[in-house]
């Protein structure tokens, strides 16, 4: 990869590379644009087969954190961590000091969070080092795990979906497959549940789907026919890229919408799924929950003033459909408009003090 051209494509302002010998520390911080703030990221622990790997990783999921959180409506920039090394067996105390030093020495300008690999105990040895880290235990007057949130924010996306489809979000009168039983899974069919919906779930753990089964009465499907369930809401959260040239034909739903990343393979499937009548929710819009969450922990969090503030997931959504069907354009790419014009808009408000305060 061809680093600066990357980038610059990419529109990055800043890629750092963290080494430190003693703890064994390998990091790639990726901080897309501080336009409308500090740089929220989460900070992904994973075995990468190689540097290259981790580097696309970064750079790809830091540019779709400064459309998360320009769609959300949240004064933040977007920025995305990868720690390369196994979090089974490469965590330890002196990794994370480090990290927490390194990222200090941004001076605020990337603020970490939890991601898949790291936990909220990673989040507070990273605390002992930089106040620049959310997601520390709410004990300690953070926000906790932001997933409980993510699936709050895509259940207000989903009723947004089913109103502009089929004018009611009475949740006892549709059905959801939902594909992943881990963290958000397993908080959005608890949700589902207690709503009174039917609720099909797959996983690669059996334990998890199990686990759903008994306890809220969801129904076990087998991994592979996930996608030929006839319900009305398949809803993808555990893996990128599950709607691709493979799955999209064999889907039965009318409407996508669930809490992964990068749901589609490419943004030509997003144009295919309405094309075939299925309506699809831009997946950084409806799973920013937890990052509107995590995002409070910087001004004061409370689960009263959470709840309320990822309660907006459904106007961002109402927006974007909205916005779709007005300019017959695909519903991802309205959200990519109205993030690139708020991005625009208070960037060029924001600029005389933004500057001084940095
Ligand atoms: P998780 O690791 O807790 O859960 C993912 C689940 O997917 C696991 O249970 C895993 O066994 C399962 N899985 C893996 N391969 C599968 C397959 N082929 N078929 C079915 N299940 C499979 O992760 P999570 O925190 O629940 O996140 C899920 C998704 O949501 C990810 O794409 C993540 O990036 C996204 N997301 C999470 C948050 C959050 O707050 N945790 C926020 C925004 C987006």
């Amino acid at each position: 990869m061809n680093l600066f051209e990357t980038v610059d494509q990419l529109g990055h302002e800043q890629v750092v590379f963290f080494h430190d010998r003693e703890s064994g520390l390998r990091c790639i911080v990726a901080i897309h644009s501080t336009l409308l703030g500090p740089a929220l990221g989460g900070l992904r622990m994973w075995p990468y087969v190689n540097e290259a790997d981790a580097l696309r990783d970064v750079l790809r999921h830091s540019k779709e954190m400064t459309y998360k959180a320009a769609i959300a409506g949240l004064d933040l920039g977007g920025a995305k961590a990868v720690l390369i090394g196994n979090p089974e067996s490469d965590k330890s105390e002196a990794l994370f000091r480090a990290l927490g030093r390194f990222i200090h020495s941004l001076g605020g300008r990337y603020i970490a969070s939890e991601d898949v690999g790291t936990s909220v105990a990673d989040m507070e040895l990273i605390r002992l080092e930089t106040p620049h880290v959310v997601g520390v235990p709410e004990a300690d007057g953070g926000s906790g795990d932001p997933a409980r949130f993510t699936a709050l924010g895509t259940l207000h996306g989903i009723k947004a979906c089913l109103e502009f489809k089929h004018g009611h979000s009475d949740l006892k009168r549709v059905s959801f497959a939902v594909q992943g039983a881990g963290q958000v899974g397993y908080h959005l069919v608890k949700l589902l549940r207690a709503a009174g919906s039917k609720v099909f779930v797959t996983d690669l753990a059996e334990d998890r789907v199990e686990h759903l089964v008994d306890e809220f009465g969801a129904e076990a499907v087998p991994m592979s026919k996930i996608y030929d369930v006839e319900a009305t809401v398949f809803s993808p959260c555990a893996l990128s890229a599950v709607i691709n040239e493979d799955t999209l034909p064999r889907l039965r739903c009318e409407i996508v919408a669930g809490g992964a990343n990068h749901q589609l393979e490419s943004e030509e499937l997003g144009t295919e799924l309405e094309r075939r009548g299925i309506l699809y929710a831009p997946d950084y819009a409806i799973n920013a929950g937890g990052l509107i969450s995590s995002a409070l922990e910087l001004h004061g969090f409370s689960e009263a003033r959470a709840e309320r503030r990822v309660a907006r997931v459904h106007e961002i959504i109402t927006r974007i459909l909205t916005l779709a069907a007005a300019e017959k354009i695909p519903a991802w790419q309205a959200a990519q408009r109205l993030a690139e014009q708020r991005l625009r808009a208070i960037s060029r408000t924001k600029l005389p003090y933004m500057r001084a305060a940095t």
